[in-house]
């Protein structure tokens, strides 16, 4: 075609985040212009996997050429160009995935990057990915040649970042995506060989498939066919652990992960016998952002089978307590056509699923083991997920126990169970926990007053998850835990007692005025200062999960709990005397109601009606200051 007869290029505008990120990309990431070839090869990588994948079903797709990514630095025209034979993209690929942003993800990246006001924060970048969009640290315009695999059609998708793109048709003879960089005058260097042989040591040798570097016109040799490896091109996992080193080890995560962080541990492992897999499992520093978002795992663990990469974040791999772990599995075992659905049902997935437990909690042991410090850090970033595994998962109850850690009257730092057995007092029968919305009260709660005096250790669970763990663990070390809470607390092989003694008539009147609000009133062994107390009668909701069950909607009726009351606290011994005297008496009443009130407020709760509280408090304080009531 001549110039005359060929159409206008069909011109597209960005989406309008397309514009914020790379206006980002391009602000904050300038120290760091290298990393566009290593974001590049890593799409060239993926694209080649997809084309593998794809071609499991459909194999006429792939043709006799080697799958790989080539370098081709044109000194004359500024330009370096990466080319793969991977599985392109047609005309509504180029338009959807190079000018929109398609993950909410990125969406969100441009909120968190806004709300914090700073146009610099790597580890943020990193952790969403910028891919493509890396082309702009050096180039001025970039051109992207696509076939797609199966197509026999090829468009060009050109853009100098500022005025959107446009997409024309192109000639491209066999199947893949080419992406022309225009370099930026300053940015010259990035066709030097050396320095293109360098970067792909540093970022992208792990990579499974060929990288290739166009050689020099006077290197060629006749039969020669142009190109010089210049990867290992063994994917990184299957290598010997020996031959691998940390920095390798390191770059691997990034490259799968995005993250810029380097990870806190890993776990490098082969499983032979009756099943055959590798697994390479990353512990980050810090949560991956879409942790918590349902629907928004996008990195997760990546399953390839024989070396083919069949999805990423495949759950079933891994227990939902370890959402956290990055990395790749690679089996023999499973057929190359597995489905996210047949992955549910596979006793090969759940054996897998099993080493992956186990393989990482033996790098977490060893972590804690190498350094309770670092261990304590990682446990800041994801006790909270693990200790789900307590509650969902019977299996790992032992091990996930040994692993928790919790705050505890014991100084400020988070212990270990096993610390605290070892502190455990001569004839103390449980490991006790108390559980607060804050540390604070945890600490405070009255049921540990007792316990306080004969100075045993007290847990202070004070984290939404935390009952629920500590009730799913049960027991460590053959020790009870007990929450202190309970009904059945024993101190000093002491429960409440259920004779009331000469507190009888007293509590005959607690039970009169408060009625079905508590399912009992008893005389407490387990108070000291305070003159009364809640306590969870066997069977009922703990305070904390009903407030967090009804904070998730869940309409949970009160339930009615036990009233204990301290029978030598010098109020309650009063009260008594003045019910001993005989007679009705309106000041008992509310007397009674008060210490239930109060004992609402103590575990966490709202009094019934806590306008009424007031007024009673008020009419307190003028009755002990001699004020005259206000009149009604
Ligand atoms: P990400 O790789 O994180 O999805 P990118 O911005 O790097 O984001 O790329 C967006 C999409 O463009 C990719 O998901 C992929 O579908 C497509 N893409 C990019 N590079 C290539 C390529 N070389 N071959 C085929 N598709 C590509």
């Amino acid at each position: 075609m001549t110039d005359e007869t060929r159409p206008a290029p069909e011109h597209h505008a960005f989406q309008a985040e397309v514009s914020q990120v790379l206006d980002l990309v391009i602000h904050s990431l300038y120290s760091h212009r290298e990393v566009f070839l290593r974001e590049l090869i890593s799409n060239a990588s993926d694209a080649i996997d997809k084309l593998r994948f794809r071609a499991t079903t459909e194999p006429g797709l792939l043709g006799e050429e080697e799958l790989r990514i080539r370098l081709l630095p044109d000194a004359d025209a500024g330009t370096l160009t990466l080319d793969d034979n991977g599985v392109g993209m047609t005309h509504d690929e180029l338009v959807q995935n190079l000018g929109t942003i398609a993950h909410s993800g990125s969406k969100r990246f441009l909120e968190a990057m806004k709300a914090k006001g700073s146009g610099s924060d790597l580890a943020l970048i990193g952790q969403f990915g910028v891919g493509f969009y890396a082309a702009w640290l050096v180039a001025d315009r970039v051109d992207v040649v696509s076939r797609a695999a199966g197509s026999d059609e090829a468009w060009r998708w050109s853009s100098d970042a500022k005025n959107g793109f446009d997409l024309e048709p192109a000639t491209r003879e066999a199947r893949g995506t080419s992406v022309t960089l225009h370099l930026k005058a300053d940015q010259k260097d990035f066709l030097e060989r050396w320095q293109l042989k360098d970067l792909v040591q540093k970022y992208s040798d792990f990579v499974g498939h060929p990288i290739e570097l166009a050689r020099e016109a006077d290197d060629k040799t006749e039969g020669d066919p142009g190109f010089e490896a210049i990867n290992q091109a063994r994917a990184l996992w299957q290598r010997p652990r020996a031959e691998i080193d940390e920095a390798q080890y390191k770059e691997f995560y990034k490259h799968l992960t995005n993250d810029w962080d380097d990870p806190m541990v890993w776990a490098h492992f082969k499983v032979e016998g009756s099943q055959e897999f590798t697994g390479l499992l990353y512990v980050p520093k810090h949560p991956p952002f879409e942790m918590d978002v349902p629907g928004e795992a996008r990195r997760g663990v990546r399953l390839f089978v024989k070396r083919v990469f069949i999805m990423d974040n495949c759950d079933a791999l891994v227990p939902v307590w370890l959402r956290f772990v990055r990395g790749v599995i690679d089996s023999d075992d499973l057929p190359l056509n597995v489905s996210r659905e047949t992955l549910q049902d596979s006793a090969v997935v759940r054996a897998i699923k099993r080493h992956v437990a186990k393989k990482t909690l033996d790098r977490l042991d060893e972590l804690a083991k190498e350094s309770e410090e670092q261990y304590a850090t990682f446990w800041g970033q994801f006790g909270r997920v693990m200790k789900e595994g307590l509650h969902l998962d019977t299996e790992y109850r032992d091990r996930l126990g040994a692993l928790a850690r919790f705050e505890s009257s014991h100084g400020d730092s988070i212990t270990s169970l096993a610390d605290y057995v070892s502190r455990m007092k001569e004839g103390q029968e449980a490991i006790y926990y108390s559980v607060g919305d804050s540390r604070q009260a945890a600490a405070s709660s009255p049921h540990i007053e007792a316990l306080r005096a004969r100075e045993y250790e007290v847990l202070y669970l004070s984290d939404a998850i935390d009952t629920l763990a500590a009730e799913g663990l049960r027991e460590f070390q053959g020790k009870k835990l007990q929450n202190v809470a309970n009904a059945d607390l024993k101190v000093d092989g002491d429960a409440a007692k259920d004779d009331p003694g000469a507190l009888g008539p007293f509590i005959a009147r607690v039970k009169s005025v408060l009625g079905g609000r508590v399912r009992d009133v008893r005389a407490s062994t387990r108070l000291k200062e305070s003159p009364a107390c809640l306590v969870i009668p066997p069977g009922a909701l703990n305070p904390a999960m009903e407030r967090l069950l009804r904070a998730n909607g869940r309409d949970v009726p009160p339930s009615a709990r036990v009233l204990e009351v301290n029978p030598t606290h010098p109020l309650i011994t009063a009260i008594q005397a003045r019910v001993d005297a005989g007679g009705p008496d309106a000041d008992v009443s509310e007397w009674i109601e008060l210490l239930h009130d109060q004992a609402l407020l103590t575990e966490g709760s709202t009094p019934d009606d806590p306008h009424r509280f007031a007024r009673r408090v008020t009419d307190l304080m003028q009755k002990a200051l001699g004020a005259a009531p206000a009149a009604n």
